[in-house]
């Protein structure tokens, strides 16, 4: 391992991994490759890119002439590094991981545990739930991002098993009128849905049946939704009896517009659909798949922790599209931000002494700050990352034209 020493109060440059997941997006257009400037190789998928600690694919710290991975750094540096008020709250570790993601095709239906779940979860399955810790994320739209997002309301899963009869042939009568009988609304999603999961496993051949007989039908519309297209066009790519495409029917199908975010808390189940986002979760991988993957699918741990209350998730925006905007949620771990910077104008950044990454999506703006009495200027450019150290206290960007910066952080307010 290297040793570094001293760390000086400055931002360290990020070069962090690429990962290639299958549904990522390909090619010239691919997303991610362009906002890095770096060429798309030919069949290649650009799913993510990881700017943090996870030690499945730390970020490296450009240290002049030599790389190290930001989880070395910190074990050498906790105190410079992650500031005391996140090192008693947290550990010893980088309580968040910040992305950016690109949908080219739809991820698996999936959610997240809470934290005494992924706990227990870890302890019996290390290898499934590599982290102890939940995943609470924000999802923030960097252009039109569709995704599926939540339970229906009983109202309008009624209609869906009205309009489907494939899908309620699928369910049998017993449980369809034994749900219709429920007046308290989310025990009667917890009973169908719990059904619902438990028969793709037990009842495989019917679902398959039952698809296809949706499929056949589906086939000979002319104006299909937007839902069925969605499950005609997965249907190609998933042949089998996946219980994800009927999932489709009984999720809150939404658009979100560049700027506008929603924040999941555990047990909401979700798919992205399309997209380009910037993403900001606790630091762990924890994911509970229900269809629509390749991947392990972990069907009895996903019955047991979705979340069937009536909420709706709010979306967060900034009407006024501030110079500074901060999305607001309740996840301890982290807070995500947005900078809309522009002619020529300074803007002075106080910090809370705790760890912040920026990751420049558009233009360039410059961070200015002072080591000793010397003031000192870093350029971040679109695609370019830094971690803001806690021991730097404050900076300035300054922007000549225009740039958008969006920056992650942990939003410890008392001192301890
Ligand atoms: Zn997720």
């Amino acid at each position: 391992m290297k040793i570094v020493s001293p760390l000086t109060s400055q931002p360290l440059r990020l070069v962090n991994s690429i990962q290639h997941y299958s549904w990522g997006m390909r090619g010239a257009s691919a997303f991610i490759p362009n906002l890095l400037g770096i060429p798309a190789e030919p069949n290649t998928a650009y799913a993510e890119l990881w700017m943090g600690a996870h030690p499945g694919a730390p970020s490296q710290v450009s240290l002049g002439d030599f790389q190290i991975p930001l989880t070395e750094l910190i074990q050498q540096h906790p105190q410079e590094i992650l500031g005391s008020k996140v090192i008693s709250r947290f550990g010893k570790h980088l309580p968040f991981l910040f992305k950016i993601l690109s949908a080219g095709e739809v991820l698996s239906i999936q959610t997240h545990p809470d934290k005494k779940q992924a706990k227990a979860l870890h302890q019996v399955d290390p290898k499934h739930y590599p982290d102890e810790t939940h995943k609470p994320e924000i999802a923030i739209a960097l252009d039109e991002l569709t995704a599926l997002i939540g339970f229906k309301d009983i109202t309008e899963i009624f209609a869906v098993l009205k309009s489907y009869p494939e899908i309620t042939d699928f369910f049998g009568r017993e449980i369809i009128s034994s749900f219709r009988s429920k007046s308290n609304e989310s025990e009667a999603k917890r009973q169908l849905f719990s059904a619902f999961f438990r028969f793709s496993i037990e009842k495989k051949d019917e679902l398959l049946e039952s698809i296809d007989h949706l499929e056949n039908r589906l086939l000979t519309l002319s104006m299909p939704t937007e839902t069925e297209s969605l499950f005609l066009e997965l249907r190609k790519k998933y042949p089998g009896p996946d219980i994800g495409l009927f999932s489709l029917f009984f999720l809150n199908l939404i658009h979100l517009k560049t700027g506008e975010a929603i924040f999941l808390p555990a047990g909401v189940p979700h798919a992205y659909v399309h997209g380009n986002i910037v993403e900001c979760m606790a630091n762990s991988d924890n994911i509970v798949r229900a269809g629509l993957t390749p991947k392990f699918r972990d069907i009895p741990t996903l019955i047991d922790i979705l979340d069937y209350s009536e909420k709706r998730l709010p979306i967060l925006t900034d009407n006024e599209n501030a110079e500074r905007f901060m999305y607001s949620t309740t996840a301890d771990e982290f807070a995500v931000q947005r900078y809309l910077l522009s002619d020529k104008k300074t803007l002075l950044v106080q910090k809370l002494q705790t760890p912040e990454i920026l990751i420049c999506v558009d233009g360039a703006t410059d961070l200015l700050f002072t080591i000793g009495s010397s003031m000192q200027t870093m350029r971040l450019k679109t695609g370019e990352s830094v971690l803001v150290p806690a021991i730097l206290e404050q900076y300035k960007l300054k922007t000549e034209n225009q740039a958008v910066v969006f920056s992650a952080s942990t939003p410890i307010q008392s001192a301890l």
